[in-house]
């Protein structure tokens, strides 16, 4: 396989583990682990920090810029021959992470969602891809596995120090964990702010910016 075709068939590998019908909210979360696992072995990616700006930038007709000052944290936007995803400067490094690995899986979901993730009783179709795109950019920031072995194995075990092995905010960090199943909850401390989650969820008005 030459380094030409290789990235091609990424975004391709990763489309074709998203059925072609509606899916449900779990099988959505169960779909993006598996693309953020199958993204970083095709990457050749072995542990964190996950080089999202390299994984993003060496695939085909893919631009990555950071910007200063844009309306939002992120965003991807087709030029007519390739996605530009732009990535606020100004704000945090971490977040810049963070946005630009969630505008990279509004490009791998751009021609699956319309069949994969339609309005449901409870939640519109918008609202469900951005809901995808933050569990993907966790899933491939702070993957499950390498997550138990920094815990388990090497000791980590507060949000700071995980956080900073990740390259990813306390707030996410300590999110992924409250949601991850698989490792205990960690004493909060008293200067954390259990409002702001939002980094590794949904974006609320006055909270951060959206990513679009
Ligand atoms: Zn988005």
């Amino acid at each position: 396989m030459t380094s030409e075709t290789k990235p091609r068939s990424t975004l391709a590998a990763l489309r074709d583990q998203v059925p072609t019908r509606p899916l449900s909210p779990s099988e959505v979360r169960h779909v993006v682990d598996r693309q953020a696992i199958r993204l970083l072995k095709l990457s050749e990616t072995l542990g964190p920090p996950v080089p999202i700006n390299e994984i993003a930038s060496a695939l085909p007709r893919i631009i990555v810029k950071h910007v200063p000052d844009l309306p939002s944290s992120g965003r991807a936007q087709w030029n007519g021959s390739g996605w530009v995803l732009l990535v606020d400067s100004t704000e945090a490094k971490v977040r810049q992470r963070y946005s630009l690995s969630h505008e990279l899986a509004h490009v791998i979901w751009h021609p699956l969602t319309a069949h994969a993730l339609p309005d449901t009783t409870y939640t519109l179709a918008e609202d469900r891809i951005e809901q995808a795109c933050e569990y993907f950019a966790a899933c491939l920031l702070m993957p499950r596995v390498w997550m138990k072995r920094a815990y388990f194995d090497q000791g980590i075990q507060d949000v700071p120090s995980l956080a900073r092995l990740f390259g990813v905010s306390w707030l996410a960090m300590r999110y992924r964990l409250e949601h991850s199943g698989s490792l205990p909850d960690l004493p909060r401390r008293p200067h954390e702010d259990r409002r702001r989650v939002s980094e590794g969820v949904h974006d609320k008005p006055g909270q951060d910016r959206p990513r679009r």
